[in-house]
């Protein structure tokens, strides 16, 4: 829509203007420090920081009626830098000018519901939000689209000429980064360090695609995390893991998504989340907070925090009398790979968040559920056979949804929506070894002969074969299609046109 058809109420404040007061809070001694470089953690004390804008109250200067409107005119707007997450530029990252946004199609997923019969089978209408759909194929996206537009507005202003970014990965921050990185041309390089045999072979071919350099290391993702850690004490680099405050801002979006799609109210819904590094559900929590403080939503929905048994720190923690202690665990092989992670780096944000959110709503806000392997792989399988491409991890959300509703947590007035954090095609390894019943030892998966399913060969004995040698004559090619068409008619138990009505 054009800028002079949208009301004159809004007109001005479509284009959103930077501004703001962004600045790094830490989590551990309390220090503000300006947002005038990059930083992952406090100078003074190397404890996580958060970036807040200390000019967030002028926020609630305009009602929450006019900011539901501007997003939703601004839906309208045809302008790329405010296409994407930064559709809620006061709310994100407001310093950022629009001339840096660096946007290739991410966020504004769809949240689809569930078609009636996977509702039947499930026992409750919900929703699912389909993450799978950005353009890496996962809501890594997100927060690479916001990490990425702040270190392009410094190269900009600063005239950097090689920043190198780097990240660990269990396969989709690398996938991400790799991608936004090679869209800002030589200023930005990337390396990605990758736990070797522990990302798919999509995952890996997406970094090589996009062009990183990359280092496949023995261990698992928590080891390459120390060394991409020890990278950023002790050289010059950029880093991209969610320790990187700039990348919870991006991932807001997830929540002022949900919000705009039920219209600002989340009351009766449950969101529910995997939770691996716990910086997408940190910036769930964080951007639900930063609505309801402002008015957008007037009400918080119920958070799931959902994990793997096999890598369950936070769940461990949620399920154990106050006061509780964390502790990181030693993980265990995961179809949920891109969630198999023993000690995450955010989970002192999350904590502090999770208290936040309590507060405000005392009565059974946040829930911590862990889920068995062979129901994440069946429950993605199950998904998938009824319309959806969720990945193992939107597996894992669906498999905490029968176990919700089994428990009571979801009720039947309320509406669940799931987080399908990946596409599925990013994990068909793990379809095919379940086709093949190859997940016995390592996950303890028994492949369920109703959701396996193998391409069929045809016999097609004594007839002639295309070949890549020779074409078939036209009489060798007609007698090909006629046996070809006649045994797929039978295994598909087809009848022939004129035996009667179509049944
Ligand atoms: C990264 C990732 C997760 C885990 O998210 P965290 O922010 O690390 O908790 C879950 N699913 C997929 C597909 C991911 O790529
Ligand atoms: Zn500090």
């Amino acid at each position: 829509m054009r800028l002079e058809q949208f009301p004159a109420s809004i007109r001005d404040y479509l284009i959103a203007k930077p501004g703001g007061d962004l600045g790094y809070d830490c989590l551990g001694c309390g220090a503000r420090h300006k947002a005038d470089r990059l930083l992952y953690t406090c100078p003074d004390c190397a404890g996580l920081l958060n970036l807040t804008d200390a000019l967030d109250g002028a926020l609630s200067n305009k009602s929450g009626d006019f900011w539901r409107s501007l997003f939703d005119y601004r839906q309208m707007l045809n302008l790329e830098p405010l296409k994407g997450v930064f559709l809620f530029h006061e709310f994100l990252a407001p310093s950022i000018p629009l001339q840096d946004i660096l946007y290739l199609g991410e966020g504004r997923t769809p949240v689809v519901e569930a078609p009636e019969a996977l509702a039947e089978e499930i026992g409750a209408h919900f929703y699912i939000k389909l993450e799978g759909l950005n353009p890496s194929a996962s809501f890594k996206d997100r927060g690479m689209a916001a990490a990425l537009s702040y270190l392009n507005f410094l190269v900009r202003t600063q005239n950097l000429t090689s920043v190198m970014a780097v990240c660990a990965s269990t396969g989709d921050t690398s996938a991400a980064a790799a991608l936004y990185s090679s869209a800002l041309g030589t200023a930005v390089k990337s390396a990605v360090l990758l736990p070797k045999g522990r990302v798919t072979a999509q995952q890996l071919s997406q970094p090589l695609g996009a062009g990183a350099t990359v280092f496949e290391l023995p261990g698992v993702f928590d080891d390459c995390m120390k060394v991409v850690e020890k990278l950023s004490d002790d050289y010059q680099v950029a880093l991209l893991n969610s320790k990187n405050p700039w990348r919870v801002l991006g991932q807001e979006s997830y929540a002022f998504e949900t919000a705009q799609r039920f219209d600002y109210d989340l009351s009766h819904k449950v969101l529910f989340v995997p939770v691996g590094n716990a910086g997408n559900i940190t910036a769930i929590l964080s951007g639900l907070l930063k609505f309801y403080r402002h008015k957008v939503i007037e009400k918080l929905p119920k958070i799931v925090a959902v994990q793997s048994e096999r890598a369950n720190p936070v769940f461990l923690y949620y399920n154990s009398p106050k006061p509780r202690t964390y502790s990181p665990v030693t993980v265990k092989p995961s179809v949920a790979q891109a969630a198999m992670i023993g000690d995450p780096v955010s989970f002192p944000r999350l904590a502090k968040l999770v208290d936040q959110y309590e507060k405000i709503c005392p009565h059974s806000s946040f829930f911590a559920l862990e889920v068995k392997e062979q129901d994440i792989i069946d429950c993605m399988l199950l998904a998938n056979r009824r319309g959806f491409t969720v990945c193992t991890q939107g597996g894992e959300c669906l498999a905490a949804l029968k176990l919700a509703l089994a428990q009571g947590l979801v009720g039947p007035k309320e509406r669940a929506v799931l987080n399908s954090t990946a596409h599925a095609l990013k994990f068909s390894n793990f379809q095919n070894a379940y086709f093949e019943d190859f997940l016995k030892e390592e996950y303890a998966i028994t492949a369920k002969p109703y959701l396996v399913n193998r391409p069929k060969a045809l016999e097609l004995k004594n007839c002639p074969k295309p070949s890549g040698q020779r074409p078939l004559n036209p009489q060798e090619s007609e007698q090909f299609v006629q046996i070809s068409a006649q045994e797929i008619a039978s295994t598909l138990g087809l009848k022939a046109k004129g035996s009667g009505r179509i049944s």
